[in-house]
């Protein structure tokens, strides 16, 4: 591993500060995924800069929304009383990932800013845009079976490594905004609009500037607190990434719908929400007839890679199954 400089700053100004200055510094927290990277050299920093000074660890309700602190720990999140009560698919996409002992480590702001598992991202043998623009795709030729099924078009085909994070996909559903601040000030960036598709750029996850620190994520309180479901399937019950996982949430009254949210994990370079299938849903009576209609539309834009084509049907049967679950109809 190359030799780096340790930082270690209490303030956030500060952490600004030493991030503008060095463009090739990178920021730890958890450290769940960097230390993987870096121990097989495909990040070397000059400088880490551990942020687990600052203090960005509170759970707090403040006001109509939620603000989970960019350094709380993925259990503690799980484990607090006002996520319990509003956000509960939270909690059940936060217990759907990794190990406990990753839960323990891992935080809010890494689970945003986790690269992909893509397994030619991290294989140097391999040609792979992310890592090195410009030099091609070791999956696009290669077992693809874990990659995406949406979200490729001809430009979009540099990459078609799926984005790895379970909470992330229950923070798109619950409409999320990430809190960043950077040199010129603070801003508010709506959780869609925080990971980006590849395009041009597949190197790039996310849309935050240079020397930008995510700060907090907030979610609004919503009608969304006892029907949702959060499925997620896999190659192994535990400890491993969605193949597709569905994040669902319904506000019912009596048998009908009256809103959805619906956002998947493990089908494209972003969590992919479904506005088409939430509003099919709306205003229409719980039934299994109904949710398979909206999960036939939510698959309209679907393409296959050679090795992915069972997703295709997975997806479909994975989002009326979270459905039914959420409705309390399985
Ligand atoms: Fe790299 Fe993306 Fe291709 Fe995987 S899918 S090899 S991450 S360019």
């Amino acid at each position: 591993m190359k030799p780096f400089l340790y930082l270690r700053p209490t303030r956030i100004k500060e952490t600004v500060e030493a991030l503008a200055a060095h463009p090739n510094a990178q920021l730890i927290a958890g450290g769940t995924n960097l230390l993987d990277l870096m121990k097989r050299g495909l990040v070397s920093p000059d400088k880490l800069i551990d942020i687990n000074g600052l203090p960005l660890r509170k759970i707090e309700l403040q006001g109509d929304f939620l603000r989970l602190g960019a350094l709380a720990r993925n259990s503690a999140v799980a484990q607090h009383k006002g996520v319990r009560m509003h956000h509960p698919l939270l909690i059940q996409a936060l217990n759907a990932g990794a190990s406990g002992q990753l839960r323990n480590m891992a935080t809010v702001g890494g689970n945003l800013l986790q690269r992909t598992r893509c397994p030619y991202f991290y294989d140097s043998a391999f040609p792979c845009n992310k890592r090195q623009p410009q030099t091609g795709c070791g999956a696009l030729e290669g077992i693809n079976r874990q990659h995406a099924i949406f979200g490729i078009s001809q430009q979009n085909a540099s990459c078609v490594a799926v984005h790895p994070s379970d909470l992330c996909v229950a923070l798109a559903a619950l409409d999320a905004t990430v809190r960043v601040v950077g040199p010129t000030g603070e801003r508010r960036i709506p959780i869609g609009d925080f990971h980006r598709l590849p395009g041009d750029r597949p190197d790039r996850d996310t849309t935050l500037e240079p020397a930008e620190l995510v700060t907090a994520v907030e979610i609004p309180v919503s009608p969304y607190t006892k029907h949702v479901h959060y499925l997620k399937v896999r190659d192994r019950a535990s400890y491993a990434f969605a193949l597709v996982s569905v994040a669902a949430a319904l506000d019912l009254e009596q048998n009908r719908i009256k809103t959805a949210r619906l956002a998947l994990g493990g089908v494209a370079h972003k969590p992919w929400r479904l506005p088409e299938a939430e509003q099919l849903l709306a205003g229409q009576p719980v039934s299994e007839a109904v949710f398979r209609r909206a999960a036939d539309a939510a698959m309209q834009d679907a393409k296959a890679l050679e090795h992915n084509a069972f997703k295709l049907k997975m997806t479909p049967n994975a989002i009326v199954e979270a459905l039914k679950q959420a409705a309390g109809k399985s």
